[in-house]
């Protein structure tokens, strides 16, 4: 079996019922046979970006180890997106669930259709601040995560309400 890979994964959702979309789309990851839920940021509501006239966002982070190759496990988020109602319309449009690979150990991959570190990351503080809360030592494009949290205009972001989530195969 291939080594495990702590990886990062971005969550977005602004239609439906954007924080149980959420919800299913971590319990679909720990459900996974190989992907292991290891920490969940908190729930941010984020003005939307890119395209603004859209509703706001709620975003989080998740920090997973798994054995899948960086190319399976965007199989893998985009099957939980599909399983979720996503239809991809326009760019950066509404979604019902966005799941974007962030970082996948320190790898870097550059192929058709898969970029890690995800291009955008440093540039986004819908991004920046969930991920500060699982890996704010972590360095992307010169510096930390926590870093660019200090720099990253995070005007309009609100801490929503906890998560809520725990594992699905939680021991309690
Ligand atoms: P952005 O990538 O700017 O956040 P988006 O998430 O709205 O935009 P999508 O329509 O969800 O874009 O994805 C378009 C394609 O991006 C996917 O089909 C996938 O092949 C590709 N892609 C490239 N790198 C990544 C990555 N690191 N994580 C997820 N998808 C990626
Ligand atoms: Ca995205
Ligand atoms: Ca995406």
């Amino acid at each position: 079996m291939a080594e495990k890979v702590v990886a990062a994964l971005g969550l977005g959702s602004n239609m439906g019922d954007r924080k149980n979309q959420i919800c299913m789309a971590l319990d679909s990851l720990a459900m996974h046979p190989h992907i292991s839920v290891s920490a969940v940021s908190a729930l941010y509501e984020t003005p939307p970006w890119g395209k603004a006239d859209q509703p706001a966002f709620l975003n989080a982070a998740v920090l997973i180890e798994t054995d899948l190759a960086p190319r399976t496990l965007l199989e893998a988020a985009l099957g939980i997106e599909r399983s979720l109602g996503r239809v991809r319309g326009e760019l950066w449009g509404p979604r019902t669930i966005d799941l974007d690979i962030l970082l996948y150990g320190a790898a870097e991959v550059d192929e058709p259709g898969l970029t890690i570190p995800h291009p955008r990351i440093h540039e986004r503080a819908f991004v920046i601040r969930p991920l500060a809360d699982i890996l704010p030592g972590t360095e992307i494009a010169g510096q930390t995560v926590a870093a660019w949290l200090a720099v990253l205009d995070v005007s309009g972001i609100e801490t929503a309400a906890a998560v809520g989530w725990y594992p699905v195969n939680h021991p309690d």
